[in-house]
């Protein structure tokens, strides 16, 4: 990947660029926790996006997409949101380098990658973080890799029109090989935790849908996570998220309110508390104890969450009385994108082929899977 990005970078462009990778990423566990200010537990993949780029004389940008073969070219002073929609990644990275008084000239980029789209492994995030990192190179910038974060963060709010949480682009950027993010998202202070789990693949699975729920459904969650918290504040003004709410709060002040409510906040709750005990699992390398929080948690998303679907819960299970299976869930926001799951090594083949084979025959659409290893998050590349 990294010579096939060179090799076009230094055809079109005639100079020798600086090529930055930045991967994909999957969360363990600890699924819409980010914005109740609680845990999530991502890590980086061996997925990952690759930008090739070198500086230029004047104040053009002039990028090429090779998996989209596509060319893009624009005066820094006049970028804005583009109806191509993958230079956004890009120049809204620009953008907000602009809003700090960090003034760039031109540049050249090529980006490629082998991140799936829309999987919800976050191949935008790791766009973002690919080129915060080369022009931050590029042009000796001197940010630290937190400021690009929230900088990649502000990027994809402005020009994606996305409110994403941070755990996307903290985890491309700050990946470590073999281990997983342990990211508080109130502080942000965060901690690696190994994950030794030796003979074990993660395979991630994916339904091939995205169902056009997800985004209002998104929002509406939110704002039954906030009234909670408000019913809640009426007794404990300390508390101002989820993240210091208890079960015994929920009991006494949100359950006499909406039961509905309270199933969406004592999912959080109990989710905060899950990822946890799930760290603790890791440090044992207890797999069988993590792979039951895995289907814990999968059971939360869809029967109290309720923002899984047909095919992810198809998914979860065919795999949930196989012996070879210790975890899945549904990874991501939900309704629709892959399911994560700890298969035995040696089983690994044979699940891809018999669940794919079903999948096809009950739902009508092709599975794709990926074997992903824990790799480390955004670098230059000698
Ligand atoms: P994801 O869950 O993968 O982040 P998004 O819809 O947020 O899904 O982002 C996908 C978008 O990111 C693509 O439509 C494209 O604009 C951009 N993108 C992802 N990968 C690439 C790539 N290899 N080259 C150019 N743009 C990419
Ligand atoms: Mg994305």
């Amino acid at each position: 990947m990294k010579d096939d990005v060179k090799k076009i970078f230094v055809e079109k462009f005639k100079t020798e660029p600086l090529i930055v990778r930045s991967p994909g990423r999957i969360n363990i566990i600890g699924e819409h926790t980010d914005y109740n200010n609680g845990f999530v537990l991502p890590a980086a993949i061996d997925k990952a996006i690759y930008i090739a780029a070198s500086k230029r004389d004047d104040y053009l940008i002039s990028l090429h997409a090779a998996n989209f073969n596509e060319d893009f070219t624009v005066k820094i002073s006049e970028i804005a949101p583009s109806k191509q929609n993958w230079p956004n990644y890009i120049l809204g990275i620009v953008d907000q380098l602009k809003k700090i008084n960090k003034n760039i000239t031109g540049f050249n980029a090529v980006v490629d990658g082998d991140v799936p789209l829309g999987a919800g492994l976050s191949s935008s995030a790791a766009v973002e973080c690919a080129t915060v990192f080369a022009l931050n190179e590029l042009f000796e910038l001197q940010l630290d890799k937190m400021q690009m974060v929230k900088l990649a963060q502000a990027a994809e709010h402005a020009f994606a029109g996305v409110k994403v949480g941070i755990m996307d682009m903290f985890a491309s950027m700050f990946g470590k090989k073999e281990n997983v993010i342990k990211l508080d998202c109130r502080s942000l202070q965060y901690e690696y935790v190994p994950f030794h789990l030796p003979g074990i693949k993660i395979v991630l699975l994916n339904t091939n849908v995205k169902h056009s729920l997800a985004s209002t459904e998104y929002n509406t969650r939110r704002k039954e996570c906030e009234q909670g918290v408000e019913w809640i504040k009426e007794n404990h003004p300390e508390v101002n998220s989820l993240r210091d709410a208890t079960i015994e709060m929920l009991n006494t002040m949100v359950l006499p309110k909406d039961k509905l409510v309270y199933k969406r906040c004592r999912f959080i709750v109990e989710e905060i508390q899950r990822l946890l005990q799930a760290c603790e699992d890791l440090k044992k390398d207890d797999v069988s104890a993590l792979g039951k929080k895995m289907f814990a948690t999968h059971d939360g998303l869809s029967k109290d969450y309720e923002v899984s679907c047909k095919e992810l819960d198809f998914l979860v299970d065919a795999v949930r009385n196989n012996k070879n299976v210790f975890g899945a869930r549904m990874m991501g926001g939900g309704f629709g994108g892959c399911t994560i799951n700890l298969v035995k090594e040696e089983a690994v083949e044979n699940l891809v082929e018999d669940v794919g084979n079903i999948y096809q025959k009950e739902m009508n659409l092709p599975l794709t899977a990926y074997i992903v290893s824990i790799e480390d998050g955004t670098s230059v590349l000698k």
